[in-house]
């Protein structure tokens, strides 16, 4: 982002003039080094958050565990973060990060502080830890962390990283579903993220997942797999293929264990269900897109192509062109709502409106009613009529 880089060297000069220390690290170090798009700063600091405050009086702390203020600056928002060691200096803050990569500084002048060697390692393209096994001891995350990198940045995990890796792989279990299913997800967003799934199943990382959301086996499945995920485009699509390739028909099951938030949950439920009941080709009808919507039945149509590898353009063109005729796109669009129903015949039992519209939906999609107030408010008044 513009000046994004120029704001938080401004930021550093201000904590700075204050008599503390301040560097960028972390991500966007590595970033500016392989001229990458930077998408946010991080800033290191010897100053403590009350000096923060001080420093920047609209400074929020982001959680009352950890020494992060939020500082917004010329409408920019920077992570600031105390150093995270106990002796309170750059390099014990560094030793603490996760890969060489991450672990390097730049100071206000742009001057680089390189203590781990990152910047040859990123020249090599090399995901390296100094100490693997400490490293790996003390947050298990950062062996999912170095796969996700290689999804990223085509990078290749280090010999002696990789050996601790297989070595440490069961301490995974402790994770908490959210924290794994953070990192795969960017995993399965990464350019790479062929090589690094190739990788994530020859290594069976997965069997060493958390026990909510370990699979049984995926022998079968991984040798004989497509991981490359490219025709898929959204998060969504990719998930579902990796739930599938994970835990085949038990796939459904398994975005409420990955703690997904409900609204995904539902998507990736409705994603996996066609992918589990039509094996042969979706039987997409004007009813079956009225109720999935468009956004979400491309999605599942993309899914099933990769999944059944068939490629078949035209079933999204028919998609579509179908959505496009339809003479409602949702309930809401329906001339009449559940008052006006409550309105036309009073004396209805309440329980018995939401199943008037569902069938009123269903009339005005196939078309054989028109979504016409005074043809509705008809349709109920003879169909309750009958009824009686
Ligand atoms: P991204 O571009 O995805 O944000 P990032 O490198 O900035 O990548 P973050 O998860 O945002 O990754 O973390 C910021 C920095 O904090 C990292 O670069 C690394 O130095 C450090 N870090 C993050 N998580 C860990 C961890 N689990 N262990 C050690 N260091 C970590
Ligand atoms: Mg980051």
């Amino acid at each position: 982002r513009q000046g994004l880089w120029e704001k938080a060297l401004e930021v550093l000069n201000i904590i700075t003039q204050h008599g503390f220390e301040a560097f960028i690290i972390g991500g966007a170090v590595r970033d500016f080094h392989l001229r990458r798009r930077i998408h946010d700063v991080d800033i290191a600091t010897s100053a403590s958050v009350d000096e923060m405050k001080t420093m920047f009086p609209k400074a929020k702390q982001l959680s009352k565990h950890f020494p992060t203020c939020l500082v917004i600056y010329q409408q920019e928002a920077f992570e600031v973060t105390t150093y995270r060691s106990e002796n309170k200096t750059l390099t014990a803050d560094l030793l603490h990060r996760d890969f060489t990569m991450n672990a390097m500084a730049i100071d206000r002048k742009t001057a680089i502080i390189d203590p781990f060697g990152g910047k040859t390692d990123i020249k090599q393209q090399i995901i390296r830890s100094v100490e693997p096994a400490k490293r790996f001891k003390e947050d298990p995350l950062r062996m999912i962390r170095a796969v996700r990198f290689m999804a990223q940045l085509d990078f290749s995990i280090e010999p002696g990283t990789h050996e601790c890796l297989l070595k440490h792989r069961p301490l995974l279990e402790q994770l908490p579903a959210e924290r794994v299913q953070a990192e795969c997800g960017k995993l399965l967003m990464g350019d790479d993220h062929r090589d690094a799934l190739t990788y994530l199943f020859c290594c069976d990382i997965p069997a060493f997942f958390p026990k909510a959301i370990r699979p049984v086996s995926i022998h079968a499945r991984k040798h004989s797999y497509n991981y490359d995920m490219q025709p898929l485009i959204t998060a969504e699509e990719r998930w579902a293929a990796f739930l599938w390739l994970l835990y085949g028909k038990e796939a459904k099951q398994m975005p409420k264990k990955w703690r997904f938030s409900n609204r995904d949950k539902q998507k990736l439920i409705v994603i996996l269900s066609f992918a589990e009941a039509y094996p042969e080709t979706i039987p997409w009808n004007k009813q079956l897109i009225y109720q999935t919507g468009l956004t979400l039945a491309l999605q599942v149509e993309r899914l099933h192509q990769w999944l059944y590898d068939h490629t078949k353009k035209e079933r999204f063109v028919y998609i579509q062109s179908v959505y496009r005729t339809l003479p409602i796109t949702s309930r809401e669009e329906l001339r009449i709502n559940g008052k006006d129903i409550l309105a036309t015949v009073p004396l209805i039992k309440k329980e018995k409106i939401g199943d008037v519209l569902r069938q009123l939906e269903h009339k005005v999609v196939e078309g054989s009613v028109k979504n016409d107030r005074q043809e509705l408010v008809t349709f109920v008044k003879e169909k309750l009529h009958n009824e009686r």
